[in-house]
């Protein structure tokens, strides 16, 4: 199967400006899955959400969904907290109904507190969230990101720990994040190994053949990300972050977050095709 490519959110060229469109878009342009964007909150009634899956189930697009911004797992203040519950629930109850295999999102913020302590606060929520949805018959992996800022929680290392404590739970593995995180290290060929080592060591060899992996281009100060960029534009070693997805036989989705959406995902998709028939 290999990987599958796909923009985050509704391509571009989209004409009406609706997720069931864009996920027929996807299909025109010859890509394999989209993201759905629920990153300002998440307010697609459940009749959009059956409009999708009819788009989905027409196309053979798969889909993804990313959950709202403001989450954060850790809060102290016990409003925020709920709101933040509800915001995962809620991404994976609409995004399971239009269809998605796996949501993803930045589970919290650091606030000068110890990392591991907000871990285990993450965790326990993590363990509550997958509760409800087991009841509720809601089917959908719930992955918490690599987020690009050291300020937030998700670290590579955290989050294998994080799927140590709460069982079932993987990461999604956002690449440019975590060169963008780590001040421009992890970018080169060793490095990509290396990260997909480290997620074999924690999760077993299983993981490279179930993945929910972010790539774009991206721009980063000494505090994290500063935006994503254009492929081309970017520092970022995307093509080597390519050839040891190719080297490690990764398989899942491959989600692009560049500015130019489907124009990226489509390069990713074509050099990675390009690549792999190289190989053979
Ligand atoms: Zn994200």
């Amino acid at each position: 199967m290999g990987l599958l490519f796909g923009p985050a959110g509704i391509p571009l060229s989209t004409k009406k400006k609706t997720p069931e469109e864009g996920v027929r878009e996807c299909a025109r342009l010859g890509l394999d899955c989209m993201e759905l964007e629920f990153v300002y909150g998440v307010r697609m009634s459940p009749e959009g959400a059956e409009r999708v899956k009819e788009a989905k189930e027409e196309t053979g697009i798969r889909l993804t969904a990313h959950g709202p911004y403001y989450i954060n797992l850790a809060s102290q203040e016990e409003d925020k907290l709920k709101a933040s519950r509800e915001r995962v629930l809620d991404t994976a109850r609409r995004g399971y109904q239009c269809g998605a295999e796996s949501i993803t999102f930045h589970s919290a913020f650091i606030q000068k507190r110890p990392r591991e302590e907000v871990l285990k606060i993450v965790a326990g929520e993590l363990k509550a969230i997958l509760e409800i949805l087991k009841k509720e018959k809601v089917k959908v992996a719930v992955r918490p990101e690599l987020t690009g800022k050291p300020s937030q929680l998700g670290s590579l290392e955290e989050l294998v720990e994080l799927g140590r404590l709460v069982k079932g739970v993987l990461p999604c593995v956002d690449f440019a994040h975590l060169y963008a995180r780590e001040a421009g290290r992890y970018n080169s060929y060793q490095d990509f190994c290396r990260v997909l080592d480290i997620l074999v060591k924690g999760f077993g060899k299983k993981i490279l053949k179930n993945m929910h992996i972010h790539i774009s281009g991206i721009e980063y100060t000494e505090k994290g990300e500063k935006k994503h960029l254009e492929l081309e534009k970017s520092d970022f070693n995307w093509k080597d972050c390519l050839r040891a997805l190719i080297d490690y036989e990764v398989e899942g989705f491959c989600i692009c977050e560049s500015p130019t959406l489907e124009k990226d995902a489509l390069l990713l998709k074509e050099t990675y095709l390009k690549m792999l028939k190289r190989k053979k």
